[in-house]
């Protein structure tokens, strides 16, 4: 039986919907882009 922090770990880290990179956790808000395609000054 597989704990509830084993299910979370197992979680597939979200990927950026422009480039794919890995998206490190923050708020959802931000939608599914990383750091370098949701950059404001962009
Ligand atoms: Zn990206």
């Amino acid at each position: 039986m597989m704990s509830i922090v084993e299910f979370f770990k197992n979680l597939p880290r979200k990927q950026c919907a422009s480039c794919g990179n890995a998206i490190d956790e923050k708020a959802d808000c931000y939608g599914n882009l990383c750091d370098e395609c949701d950059h404001p000054a962009r």
